[in-house]
Order: structure tokens, then C-alpha cells, then sequence
């Protein structure tokens, strides 16, 4: 079958031949229908993530944004078949730590991330194995379509997540988001769903056009702005009630927190690159007079995806909005290329292997 593999850190993904992947007893084999390329995806490319022990060997697969078909099941597997529809979150648990069975396995003790591991080989590929699969998969609703489930798998559910839960977002809040990425898109699309005001922030006028007919109530160009922070500040009234570091460099990290009312919330859902190695500054006196909340937000745990696919299945969410171009296996490489400077507007989505 038909592969993208990162050879070498930084080098182009080779497009080559490899073998179709034969199912162990827990997993079963998902034939891709649609994969989401992702921040993430570049992070793993560039060699990033070994100050967290995390740093992608070279050979891998990426791809950790699927959605598909099964296509064959293990001799353990239980409630799949081959046929279903199925999505699968980028974090893979192993279905029995106590997290697993609350449900989160986003928080797993030992979480395996698809597509960014050695073990986990990814979805840039015709199919992919899944690990405790009956645990892992979650079926799709027939009125959700694979391209539109590839954000759901990642991008569209981690936004969800950390703004319905970790910030415990109300209706009528402000919500500054920064960065307007895939991760930071979604965010505007759901807060203002839910019927918050968004702010986008973003250095790149494509991105804030994008996010403003995505329902940003305000936005500001950072790379205009003389203080990012204060313009998002007065814009909000004073300051957010919630804001979200969607993309994981010092600088949209501090604006964040420094765009924060008094017991604001700040979410951090981006990773930090090579420039940080996940160490960043924080004005530690003002967040602890101005009570101020840091929250990490990762994934999103499994027993949620039933209230995203009401709210999807109502109307009220739709991630199909967030989807920027469709491409082929082939052009992946470039695609992912390209992020180096930021050009990709809304979710790439792989539909075609
Ligand atoms: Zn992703
Ligand atoms: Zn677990």
C-alpha cells in the first residue's frame, strides 16, 4: 500500500510502497478514508517534543487525524466489524488504567498517540492499525461524513474540550483565542456556537478574515498590534473571561494570559517548538492577585464525543466549516512543507490514498 514516511527530520515525507498491515488480537485494520493534516504533524516532522520524550523516530507514519472504514478486526475484537465507520482520536489508551474507564483516554497512563510513535503507525497511509480497538474507535454517525470527522479527530474535539470543559465556557463570555490554526478556528466556530464572543487573534489577515466568517466577534493582527494583550483586553471589556494559546510559542502564550480579566481562564492547547522546549514565562504576581486559572488541555476524553455528535447532529456545530483544502497522499509532503510559514488556511484534509 500507499504510505507517507518521514525518512529523515525536516526532509520531505516520501510517498512510497509498504506493507498492508495485518491486525494483532486487540486491533483491527481501518482502511483511510480522510486524515487531517495537523500542527502536530509538523511538530513530529522538525524532530521536536525530546524534552518531553515524545520526539518522533524517523521511519514513522505519520497521520493521527482519521477517519474510515474497518476493513479487518483481531481475534479479540468485540463490538467492531469490518465495514463500520469509525473516527479515531489521535490518543490512543489502553482501555484499563482508571482514567481509561472513567473514559479519558486523553489522559491514559500509557497513552500511545497515533501516527507519533514508533508503535502506533500512522493514517498518511491507504490503512492503519488501532490498538484496543473496541476501546479506541468510536463509531460514526451515519449523518457525519469522513472528510468532516478527519477534524473531529484531533483539532475540532480538542477545542471542544478545552472550551466546554476545561474553561467551562458560559454564554456570554469572552473568549480570546490565539492563534487561528485549525485547533484556534474550530475554537472561534464553537465559543461562538455556544454562544460566547470570540476574539481572534492572529499575525496573518487570511486567518482573521476566515475566523471572522467563523463568527470572531472582534479579531486583531499581532503583528500590527503595539500591544496585543490591551487591545484584546479593551476589546473584551476590561478583559476575557477565557482565553486559549492555540498554537504553543512564548509569545501567544504570554498574550494569552495577558489578555485575561480578573479570574479569567487560560487554556493552553498548543505545544511548545524547538524555540521553547516547553519552558515559557509566566507573570506568576499577576496571576496569582488577579486569580487567574492556567488549565492544560489535551484531546479530548472519549465519553464526550456522545454530546459533540448532538451538537453536530442539531446543527448547532459544524466542523465542516473548518476544512480547508482536500488533497492527495501524493501532495502531503508539500502540504506539510508549507506550514513552516503558516499558509494553510482552515484543516488540510488527505481524501484521496
Ligand atoms: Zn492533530
Ligand atoms: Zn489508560
Amino acid at each position: 500500500m500507499r504510505a507517507a514516511v518521514l525518512e529523515e527530520h525536516g526532509e520531505p515525507l516520501a510517498v512510497k510502497e509498504v506493507d498492508y498491515p495485518e491486525p494483532e488480537p486487540d486491533q483491527v485494520i481501518v482502511e483511510t478514508e480522510a486524515c487531517g493534516i495537523c500542527r502536530s504533524d509538523w511538530h513530529a516532522w522538525q524532530g521536536d517534543w525530546s524534552w518531553i520524550g515524545a520526539s518522533v523516530p524517523e521511519g514513522q507514519i505519520l497521520g493521527h487525524e482519521p477517519a474510515g472504514v474497518v476493513s479487518a478486526v483481531g481475534e479479540d475484537i468485540e463490538t467492531l466489524q469490518e465495514g463500520d465507520r469509525v473516527a479515531v482520536p489521535f490518543h490512543l489508551g489502553d482501555g484499563t488504567c482508571s482514567h481509561c474507564r472513567e473514559g479519558r483516554a486523553n489522559n491514559c497512563e500509557t497513552v500511545i498517540p497515533l501516527g507519533l510513535s514508533g508503535i502506533a503507525p500512522g493514517a498518511f497511509a491507504e490503512a492503519f492499525p488501532v490498538r484496543e480497538a473496541d476501546y479506541n474507535c468510536v463509531k460514526l454517525p451515519d449523518d457525519v461524513d469522513f472528510t468532516e470527522m478527519a477534524g473531529l479527530g484531533c483539532r475540532f474535539m480538542t477545542a471542544y474540550h478545552a472550551l466546554a470543559d476545561r474553561a467551562d465556557l458560559r454564554p456570554g463570555d469572552w473568549v480570546a483565542v490565539h492563534g487561528c490554526g485549525g485547533v484556534g478556528l474550530s475554537a472561534i466556530h464553537i465559543a461562538d456556537a455556544l454562544g460566547a464572543h470570540p476574539i481572534a487573534v492572529d499575525v496573518r489577515e487570511d486567518k482573521l478574515e476566515r475566523a471572522r466568517e467563523l463568527g470572531a466577534s472582534a479579531t486583531v493582527n499581532a503583528a500590527e498590534a503595539d500591544n496585543t494583550a490591551q487591545e484584546v483586553k479593551a476589546l473584551a471589556g476590561g478583559g476575557a473571561d477565557v482565553s486559549i494559546d492555540a498554537l504553543g510559542i512564548a509569545e501567544t502564550c504570554q498574550n494569552s494570559i495577558g489578555s485575561l480579566g480578573t479570574r479569567g481562564t487560560h487554556v493552553q492547547v498548543g505545544l511548545t517548538t524547538g524555540e521553547e522546549e516547553g519552558q515559557i514565562e509566566v507573570p506568576v504576581d499577576v496571576m496569582t492577585m488577579q486569580e487567574l486559572d492556567f488549565h492544560g488541555s489535551f484531546g479530548m476524553p472519549l465519553v464526550r464525543y456522545e454530546e459533540l455528535f448532538k451538537l453536530i447532529g442539531e446543527g448547532t456545530l459544524e466542523p465542516s466549516k473548518i476544512i480547508g483544502e482536500t488533497l492527495s497522499l501524493e501532495e502531503a509532503p508539500e502540504t506539510l512543507s508549507s506550514m513552516d510559514s503558516y499558509e494553510t488556511v482552515g484543516i488540510p484534509v488527505i481524501t484521496e490514498f
